[in-house]
């Protein structure tokens, strides 16, 4: 598994100790990456099935 990780809103890669989650899309299972900013601004996160989300 790649360590690879970006935020899924706004792209800034995976730092740690920065307050980025993962989770898993409930849809399809995908992992998806959000950075503290986004989840603290209340973006939408789309995945890559489509399926979007707060
Ligand atoms: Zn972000
Ligand atoms: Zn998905």
């Amino acid at each position: 598994m790649t360590e690879d990780l970006a935020c899924i809103s706004c792209g800034t890669y995976f730092t740690a100790g920065s307050g980025f989650v993962k989770f898993e899309c409930p849809e399809c299972g995908n992992i998806i990456v959000r950075c503290e900013r986004c989840r603290t601004l209340g973006k939408n996160y789309i995945c890559e099935c489509g399926f979007s989300g707060p």
